[in-house]
């Protein structure tokens, strides 16, 4: 997609059906599509083509709320954010950082334990820990190398032949 659009405008002016056979793998394609077109409208009218650096603006871009705003600011601009997905609010519940269910209650409750200069980096590290590790169902508990640590450990698999089976690799990611 990048080597076929290379700005905001060309984003803009994209044949919809042309950006939905791009990243038809990815799922919902058509409104990704739509959000993808808008974004490139919305930037170059409004933003001079560049991505605006702050929460506040990005999260009026179409398709973006905090989790990807969160995402933008942390890998594309080196500002700390925290990404609270589906894994994220999952294991702050596990490890006890949280009680909340609301993902922006996590987000403010999490990062008043922990320093900001690590929100980013945390968040790949849960997101990754929950995809791998510690799945919504029956987590491997008995392969989990924070177990000596987390609370909730014994919740899930604790036969270690067993739940090292249901680790995940980078490769089923792919
Ligand atoms: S011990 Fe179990 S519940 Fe705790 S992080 Fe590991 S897999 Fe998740």
């Amino acid at each position: 997609m990048f080597k076929k659009y290379k700005s905001a405008k060309d984003f803009a002016s994209a044949k919809p059906k042309e950006l939905e056979a791009i990243i038809r793998s990815t799922g919902f394609f058509r409104s990704k599509a739509k959000n993808i077109k808008g974004l490139g409208e919305r930037i170059a009218r409004e933003f001079g083509g560049k991505v605006p650096s702050t929460l506040e603006e990005l999260i009026t871009l179409p398709g973006v709320g905090r989790k990807t705003a969160n995402v933008v600011l942390g890998h594309a601009f080196g500002i700390p954010g925290i990404t609270v997905d589906t894994h994220f609010g999952r294991l702050s519940r596990r490890f006890g950082w949280s009680k909340e269910m609301d993902p922006v209650k996590v987000e403010f409750e999490v990062a008043g334990l922990i320093p900001e200069k690590e929100w980013t980096n945390l968040s790949q590290r849960m997101i990754w820990h929950g995809r791998r590790i510690c799945h919504s169902q029956r987590p491997a508990c008995g392969a989990c190398p924070l177990a000596q640590l987390c609370p909730s450990y014994g919740i899930g698999e604790m036969d270690k032949v067993k739940a090292l089976k249901r680790v995940k690799s980078d490769e089923d990611f792919r």
